[in-house]
């Protein structure tokens, strides 16, 4: 019997994703985010070859065909729905790198590599962003386990006031843990607190009004009137409207009340890159925990996010993992396996420190302040457009509006715009997704792609206005 694998011809099928590589980038600037068309071909993917195995070059071409075809091409220039980046070329062929060189980076025995490029692109992020030295991290999946990992220090950190060690004795018998927010807050910080164990109903939302907007009063009283520690979750770039919880004003209330803060920068923190937006994520420098995504606004790809904590030992604290004889993971300096969610980790710093080092903060600054003049443009066009309606101020990079057509009454208006948001998808032009806003159903584009430019956003205009006539 022949051994498929051995006889693999390595070099053909990575020539094979080369050769399709550089004419698919180069479509992305014309192609729509997804062909209608090109759903049938989602059913060649079962085809009956697991018993035998067609071989790599069948395999690959084949994949290579439906992919480039199928996905959703959302590292071009026009997909605005959710908050989704591209990929920069730095990132992609670290990516790549990444790939060819499958490092395991939970330990410094399994890859000093991975883990000294991790440590090099934390620091680079933490100067990036203008966070004090004494600040650590580590790389996690998405801002969802970015939030969890904050979360979870401080669970332990909250834990320790009641004279009980979490992390060996978990939850049991203690009561439920104070966690206040305004009504910015994520449902990913929801569903962390979820999997951590205190139940996503766990937040108290102090909001002043329909959009979410914190109320500091009401915050405060509750700070208050609470018998011990609390946890803050400051929101640093909702997603609605890309609007910001005062970040300084709640780092005041931590300190004065002895709260932990914990930030949820997804995106947001970027704010940081251009002296024109900077003032919205002032006071972050102070919060206790920060979570980030590198796979928004960094153009990296999936799956990158990334948490900050201000005294990074609690991270050894919460993910440590004593007692397996053969793991070095009694030392905390062993790798990121002990401080973060995860075991055995893909090198995900990699894309992340070539795309910082080949694109420095000029890049990013040059391409952040890009977008916000593009998110500028977008809210003049929508001002300027008769049939549609802004809702909100444009501080960052989302444009919250919706359709308003003359003569359609109010009480048409969200079911007009749930009908638009779902005629733009099926349209596959361009992508943007719905929300509700201030109890209004909205259009919410985010512009967080490298590849966007100033006809892009005008054509996604003008699609919106085609669908809604
Ligand atoms: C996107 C986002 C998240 C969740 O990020 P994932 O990477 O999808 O897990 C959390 N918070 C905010 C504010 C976000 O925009």
């Amino acid at each position: 019997m022949t051994d498929p694998l051995l006889d693999t011809d390595a070099e053909a099928v990575l020539r094979q994703v080369h050769d399709a590589a550089a004419p698919y980038l180069d479509s992305l600037a014309d192609r729509p985010v997804l062909d209608p068309a090109s759903a049938p071909l989602l059913r060649e993917l079962s085809t009956d070859v697991l018993e035998k195995g067609e071989g790599s070059a069948a395999t690959v071409g084949r994949l290579l065909r439906i992919g480039t075809a199928a996905g959703t091409h959302s590292a071009g220039p026009r997909f605005f729905h959710f908050v989704i980046g591209g990929v920069t070329p730095a990132a992609l062929a670290a990516d790549w790198t990444a790939s060819l060189l499958d490092q395991n980076a939970a330990f410094r025995t399994s890859s000093a590599f991975a883990t000294e490029v991790e440590t090099v692109a934390l620091g680079w992020l933490r100067e990036l962003f203008g966070l004090p030295e004494s600040y650590g991290g580590a790389l996690v999946a998405s801002a969802t386990f970015a939030n969890f990992t904050g979360l979870a220090a401080a669970t332990h950190w909250w834990g320790e006031r009641q004279g009980v060690d979490v992390a060996a004795d978990g939850l049991a018998g203690l009561p439920r843990m104070p966690v206040l927010s305004g009504g910015y807050v994520h449902a990913s910080a929801r569903k962390a607190l979820q999997m951590l164990g205190h139940g996503r109903q766990s937040v108290e939302v102090y909001a002043r009004d329909r959009v979410g907007r914190v109320d500091l009063d009401a915050l405060e009283r509750r700070l208050a009137a609470l018998p011990g520690p609390a946890v803050i979750i400051g929101n640093a770039g909702e997603v609605n409207a890309g609007d910001f919880d005062p970040v300084d004003a709640l780092a005041d209330l931590a300190e004065r009340y002895g709260a932990w803060l914990h930030v949820d920068g997804a995106f947001g923190i970027f704010a940081a890159l251009s002296p024109r937006t900077a003032g919205l994520v002032r006071g972050i420098e102070r919060a206790d925990s920060i979570a980030c995504d590198a796979h928004k606004w960094l153009n990296v790809p999936y799956e990158s996010g990334f948490a900050f904590l201000r005294d990074p030992a609690r991270l050894g604290v919460a993910f440590g993992m004593p007692g397996a004889a053969y793991l070095p993971a009694d030392d905390p300096r062993g790798g990121y396996a002990m401080l973060g969610p995860e075991s055995s980790r893909r090198a995900r710093s990699l894309p992340i420190w070539a795309t910082l080092a080949a694109y420095g903060r000029a890049g990013y600054q040059a391409m952040v302040e890009r977008h916000l003049d593009l998110a500028q443009r977008l809210a003049r066009l929508v001002d300027e457009a008769p049939d549609l309606e802004r809702l909100a101020e444009v501080p960052l990079c989302i444009v919250c509006f919706r359709a308003r057509p003359a003569g359609v009454p109010e009480e048409a208006l969200d079911g007009l715009n749930r009908r638009l948001g779902q005629a733009l998808l099926d349209d596959g032009r361009v992508f943007a997704g719905t929300t509700v806003y201030d109890g209004q159903v909205a259009l919410r584009p985010a512009i967080v792609n490298w590849r966007t430019t100033e006809a892009d956003i005008d054509t996604f205009v003008e699609v919106v206005r085609s669908l809604i006539r």
